[in-house]
């Protein structure tokens, strides 16, 4: 009956609210405590298609909560909302220096390598933004040259002269802007007219299964159309397996990334890769 189903809907909610709150709670303990013993960074290799040679890794947010993974898709929400989104990135940071480190103690020459960091726009509206990532770079002795800024929408930007602003003044000191999750929620047109950016990468939504959906060849083939027009190299993500692989290099999209190559590989599983790479 309508009755029943109003309070089975009233206890989902009720259910949701009260893993919002422990969620919440949990990640107030984590930020209070040193955040890698809450928190680690895993990087997901990056390949030109061309070539097929890894040229770097997206660094991607992984937190616990008692014992069981949670969701960057469900946690990064709340931490940007907490004004702790920064922290992470910062953290991000360190654990790229980390890994150059300890690329660099196995005698691999990495100074080539790209580390991709996602950026929530609500970041971007701190002042202090830039000084305070250029400061950690500078820190951890990173150059700016080899940081891609994926830019990520969790929420309309409504001062895009600002963003636009910060953004060009980021390229001056060397950083790459990529246009994440090009083509879903608020990552539109309107974001290529308005923003500077280098790079567009196409959301995996286009990607995974586009051999078998001819709509979905159509958006992709838009888009690939779009960068070339725009004259921007397009990363697409999301690649499963060989036959994506090959049907985005036959487009040509410059870079790829996704599980045809490996899923997001802790920082020590990430070297044993760099090792085993033949290109
Ligand atoms: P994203 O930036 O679009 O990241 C790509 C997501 O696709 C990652 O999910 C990755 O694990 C997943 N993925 C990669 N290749 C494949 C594939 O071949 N098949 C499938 N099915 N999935 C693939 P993840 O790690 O769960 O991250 C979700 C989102 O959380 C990210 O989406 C990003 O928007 C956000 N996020 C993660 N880490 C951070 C962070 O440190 N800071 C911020 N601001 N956002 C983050
Ligand atoms: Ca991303
Ligand atoms: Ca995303
Ligand atoms: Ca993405």
């Amino acid at each position: 009956s309508d009755k029943l189903r109003l309070v089975e809907f009233q206890e989902g909610l009720a259910r949701q609210i009260e893993r919002q709150n422990k969620i919440e709670t949990a990640l107030r303990d984590s930020f209070h405590q040193d955040l890698d013993k809450s928190f680690t960074v895993v990087l997901q290799p990056l390949h030109d298609t061309k070539t097929e040679c890894l040229i770097g890794a997206e660094c991607l947010m992984r937190w616990t909560l008692e014992g069981k993974p949670i969701s960057p898709a469900e946690f990064i929400p709340i931490v940007e909302s907490t004004g702790d989104i920064n922290k992470l990135t910062l953290f991000t940071l360190s654990q790229i220096r980390k890994t150059v480190e300890h690329l660099q103690s196995e005698g691999m020459d990495c100074k080539h390598y790209m580390f991709a960091i996602n950026i929530s726009v609500v970041e971007i509206l701190d002042v202090k933004f830039e000084s305070k990532l250029l400061a950690a770079l500078a820190q951890h002795n990173i150059d700016p040259k080899r940081i891609k800024l994926e830019l990520t929408e969790s929420a309309l930007i409504d001062n895009f002269s600002y963003v636009n602003e910060v953004l060009v003044s980021l390229q001056s000191k060397g950083f790459t802007i990529s246009i994440d999750d090009f083509g879903t929620g608020f990552s539109s047109l309107s974001y290529l007219c308005k923003l500077n950016f280098d790079e567009i990468k196409i959301d995996r939504s286009f990607v995974t299964n586009v051999v078998k959906d001819s709509k979905l060849q159509s958006v992709f083939n838009s888009i690939v159309s779009l960068a070339k027009n725009l004259d921007k190299p397009l990363v697409a993500e999301g690649v499963e397996d060989m036959e994506q692989m090959i049907y985005a290099k036959a487009k040509g999209v410059q870079y790829v990334q996704g599980y045809y190559y490996s899923k997001p590989l802790p920082i020590d599983a990430f070297v044993e890769y760099v090792l085993e790479d033949k290109s």
